[in-house]
């Protein structure tokens, strides 16, 4: 039996994508600072996003019209003071991230001055994205990776799994437990150990990988909300999956996302046969929002029994190509398709989970001294539907928000407690992995077929029953042989199955990225879907 080892620290923070990097950063100033990576510290999301982030630096552009554009993308379900708050704090995080060296690209007005070059998204009425070419992700995480890894009061913690968060026996003045630290699976020496906290935050980022087709890395499991969950955390909007219209449609290359910025420089949108279909759907054409397109794709494909539909850019300059989109377009070459020159086979997959773990303005949990933030959460940001380039921004504004509260707050925290150790007396190597591998690929199965782009209250239900199932499985499982990643994140990913489903269920009309057969209309009055343990 391995044994088990107890760590101390005054903050764990779970997941090292900009959420959590940018939180960790801010605290390093004045304090020791654990951060817990399941993969390389760089390997998340963020490393992945395209297209950019969103902010107000045009002086033609307003933080009123963010915010409106941002209600408007979320079908009339954000709650306004967070999107406010945010829009309100886009531009001070991105300095910060300038600040620290990341470099967006920039362009020279014809009044001779440098300005960086914003670029414009579907749902916004402005160009308010500042990139990195098309490898956003890549320089900002790669500079928040660098920067950690100096840092003297930041300990780094590799390859390990947060198996799940403890909480004290005894209740605070709300009466309700307190956060005291977490089980974390040690993947090379595997075993379990434990790590004591007064302060924890998941930066765990989303569950994109429950559905079969995804643009997300493998790390996107949705351990975080499940693991709050179970530590009495309410969640919301589960049911609003983000499906991206345009992840390439290429036998060698499932994963890779055809950014949005392509059709905000003038991409269309074409069938097999060469013509344009967006106009057909939308008066915006192209640049409606994702689930809009996304839903014509789909329609499209369905209609035409098509495996795919094409993205087409070969009518701009081919050096206007090559220079805005040098990744894609060196990515594409390699597969031995030319984006300058031939439409591109795209097809939609499950790109964002706009639910999460409900948290205050300071990224505050249900749980005393536990945060979320980053696409984990849910803060009211993005409603029935995320627009695009608001969720790195969302990831920064509160990796600074909930640094801050930490900072005010931590010292009155209690020493947490010495905590109990991990039992393994009872459990036993495994000799059925195939069990594993099984129900993972069926649960991304049904979850695609029942829970997909358009539903209805029978596959749902259908969904529910094999959810069930499965839970009872894995749990007879996790009970009696030694867990494995495999293992932690199939049991976190049914128990987020479930979660999706069941706010599908309760929601009784079509808004923003929920479509369902048997209920298309909008209702009147609507708000939030919540679940509480
Ligand atoms: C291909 C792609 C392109 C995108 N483009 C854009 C874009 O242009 N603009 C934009 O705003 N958004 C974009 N997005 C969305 C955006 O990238 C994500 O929402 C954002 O990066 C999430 O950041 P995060 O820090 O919350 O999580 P992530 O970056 O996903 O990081 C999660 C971290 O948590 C760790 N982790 C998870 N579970 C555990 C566990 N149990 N134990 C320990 N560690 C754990 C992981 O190892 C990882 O370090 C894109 C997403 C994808 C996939």
């Amino acid at each position: 039996m391995n044994a088990s080892t107890q760590h101390y620290t005054d903050i764990l923070i779970i997941g090292s994508g900009v959420a959590g990097l940018s939180a960790a950063l801010r605290l390093a100033p004045f304090h020791q600072v654990t951060i817990l990576s399941k993969s390389s510290l760089s390997e998340g999301a963020s490393y992945y996003a395209q297209g950019g982030i969103a902010a107000v630096f045009d002086n033609a552009d307003s933080i009123e019209s963010h915010v409106e554009d941002t209600l408007i993308a979320g079908a009339g379900i954000c709650e306004k003071e967070a999107v406010e708050f945010i829009a309100s704090n886009a531009k001070n995080c991105v300095q910060w991230l300038i600040d620290q060296g990341v470099l967006f690209d920039t362009e020279v007005t014809e009044a001779g001055e440098t300005q960086y070059h914003l670029t414009r998204e579907g749902g916004h009425s402005h160009r308010r994205i500042l990139h990195h070419a098309d490898a956003t992700g890549k320089e900002v995480e790669t500079t928040l990776v660098d920067l950690a890894f100096a840092h003297p009061n930041i300990h780094i913690k590799e390859r390990y799994n947060a198996v799940d968060l403890i909480l004290s026996n005894e209740t605070d003045t709300t009466g309700s437990p307190r956060i005291v630290g977490a089980y974390v699976w040690n993947r090379q020496k595997e075993q379990v150990e434990t790590i004591s906290a007064k302060t924890i935050v998941l930066a765990t980022g989303g569950a994109a990988k429950v559905y079969q087709y995804t643009t997300n890395p493998d790390i996107s499991s949705g351990d975080g909300i499940a693991m709050a969950w179970r530590a009495g955390c309410r969640v919301a909007n589960l049911e609003f999956n983000q499906f991206h219209p345009t992840c390439l449609f290429h036998p060698q290359a499932r994963n890779f996302l055809l950014t949005e910025a392509l059709r905000g420089e003038g991409a269309y949108l074409k069938r097999p046969d060469g013509s344009r279909f967006m106009p057909d759907h939308d008066d915006r054409g192209e640049l409606a929002p994702r689930d809009v397109v996304a839903l014509a794709i789909d329609h499209e494909m369905k209609r035409l029994g098509a495996d795919c539909m094409y993205l087409d850019i070969s009518h701009k300059p081919a050096d206007f190509i090559k220079n805005h989109f040098p990744m894609i377009y060196a990515k594409l070459i390699s597969l031995g398709l030319d984006l300058t020159k031939e439409p591109i086979p795209i097809v939609p997959a499950a790109h964002y989970t706009c639910g999460g773990v409900i948290v205050n303005q300071t990224g505050m949990t249900d749980v005393a001294n536990l945060y979320a933030i980053g696409e984990v959460s849910y803060t009211g940001l993005h409603g029935a539907n995320r627009m695009a380039s608001n969720s790195l921004l969302e990831c920064l504004v509160y990796g600074w928000s909930a640094a801050e509260n930490i900072i005010r707050t931590i010292n009155q925290i209690d020493e947490a407690p010495v905590l109990p150790e991990w039992d393994e007396s009872r459990v036993h190597n495994s000799d059925e992995q195939v069990v594993i591998q099984h129900n993972w690929h069926e649960l991304r199965l049904f979850m695609w077929d029942y829970m997909g782009i358009v539903r209805s209250t029978k596959r749902l239900e259908r969904a529910l029953r094999r959810i069930h199932l499965l839970q009872q499985e894995i749990h007879d499982y996790y009970a009696n042989f030694r867990i494995s990643n495999n293992l932690l994140e199939l049991r976190n990913l049914v128990q987020v199955a479930e979660l999706m489903v069941r706010c599908a269920l309760e929601r009784k009309e079509s808004r923003g990225l929920h479509y369902t057969l048997d209920y298309p209309n909008l209702l009147e009055h609507s708000g939030p879907t919540v679940l509480k343990p």
